[in-house]
């Protein structure tokens, strides 16, 4: 068999088996569901009153964390505009060059007029010579998915998705959810969890279902916290996952508070501006995912001032520069199905080692 051929295959096999951690998820939420509404409520439960609330309020968080995880899992990552892109003949002469200098000297004009802050450790343009992108701030490419994907917080195995720009409301949706999920059938399950031991509940199969729904309730209650605790950290700080292991790199220097506007305005990036959003699914998060508003007064002499319209705007005594002209709307972007950008194979040079993360995979920068 081709070597290609081979390879196709592996990677099939391999997506298939990335699916493995979501449908194990998927069957202990049937599961669970099974065992609250049919063994705990239906079969268990004898006052009607007490029946009827704990069916109710079970099945708003239900239908609630079913709809985040959803989005989380199926909402595609976005991949940085075209401007950023490299044409062909671009493509060519930075192959044909050999000298890192020189490929820098090429790769600066590209991002002359790009929004583009951020630079590697070592003060280069970032660039990803698998996708042929100069990459936009705090984007980085993902090793599972091959992509560059726009403002990556982590590839999440249970969801097999990466978390970034595009659906990382979601995933904090996600989190809040299943938390208030579990909690809730932790302490409305408490009471028969008790009686179990000490024999006050009848004899039938429903008394086991009342036992590990208590076990594995409270188990997810405990790991849920942490990393819902964890991550309302990084959205006040307005950082992701990988920004806390490798702080972003600008002309002076790293800078770890380089994107924070203040706990209102991070929250607004993540979760918008409209209230009666904030608890839904849907995308409202700010901005385009490529360029970002950041607290430096000069974030970069050599770029031009007002790249796509930047405008310093002054608020509770910082300056703030916000791209003006968004490269483009986001939400529609978000509601075409179409692959944005071909990916491109190539050999990486690869400069940065992934992070790993409780609950998550590596991902890694090139
Ligand atoms: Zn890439
Ligand atoms: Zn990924």
């Amino acid at each position: 068999m081709a070597p290609s051929g081979s390879r196709n295959i592996k990677r099939n096999c391999q997506r298939v088996l990335y699916w493995i951690p979501v449908l194990f998820i998927w069957l202990i939420v049937a599961w669970s569901y099974y065992a609250y509404v049919v063994q705990l409520c239906i079969a268990t439960v004898e006052n009607m009153a007490e029946k009827i609330v704990y069916l109710l309020a079970y099945h708003v968080l239900f239908i609630m964390f079913v709809w985040a995880y959803w989005q989380t899992i199926f909402t595609k990552p976005l991949n940085p505009l075209k401007e950023f892109h490299l044409s062909h003949s671009d493509k060519e002469l930075l192959e044909r060059e050999d000298r890192g200098e020189s490929q820098q000297e090429i790769l600066r004009r590209l991002a002359k007029d790009l929004p583009i802050y951020t630079r590697t450790t070592s003060g280069a343009i970032r660039y990803c010579d698998r996708c042929y992108v100069v990459k936009p701030d705090r984007c980085h490419h993902c090793s599972v998915c091959d992509k560059c994907i726009l403002k990556m917080d982590h590839h999440c195995p249970w969801v097999n998705n990466c978390v970034g720009f595009s659906n990382y409301k979601f995933f904090m949706l996600f989190l809040t959810y299943s938390l208030l999920y579990c909690l809730f059938v932790t302490a409305t399950d408490l009471q028969y969890f008790i009686q179990f031991w000490t024999n006050g509940l009848p004899d039938t199969q429903a008394k086991f279902h009342i036992m590990f729904l208590f076990f594995a309730a409270s188990m997810f209650s405990v790991s849920l916290a942490s990393l819902f605790a964890y991550h309302c950290w990084l959205v006040c700080k307005n950082r992701s996952t990988l920004e806390v292991f490798r702080a972003p790199a600008f002309r002076h220097g790293t800078d770890k508070n380089g994107f924070s506007l203040g706990v209102s305005k991070n929250f607004r990036q993540v979760f918008g501006d409209e209230k009666k959003y904030w608890l839904l699914p849907v995308f409202t998060s700010l901005g385009d995912g490529c360029s970002f508003p950041t607290c430096l007064m000069n974030p970069d002499p050599e770029q031009p001032a007002s790249p796509s319209g930047n405008a310093a705007i002054k608020s509770d005594g910082e300056t703030h520069l916000f791209p003006a002209k968004p490269l483009r709307e986001s939400q529609s972007r978000l509601l075409s199905n179409g692959l944005s950008w071909a990916e491109s194979e190539g050999t990486g040079n690869k400069d940065c080692q992934g992070t790993i993360n409780p609950a998550m995979t590596m991902e890694k920068e090139t």
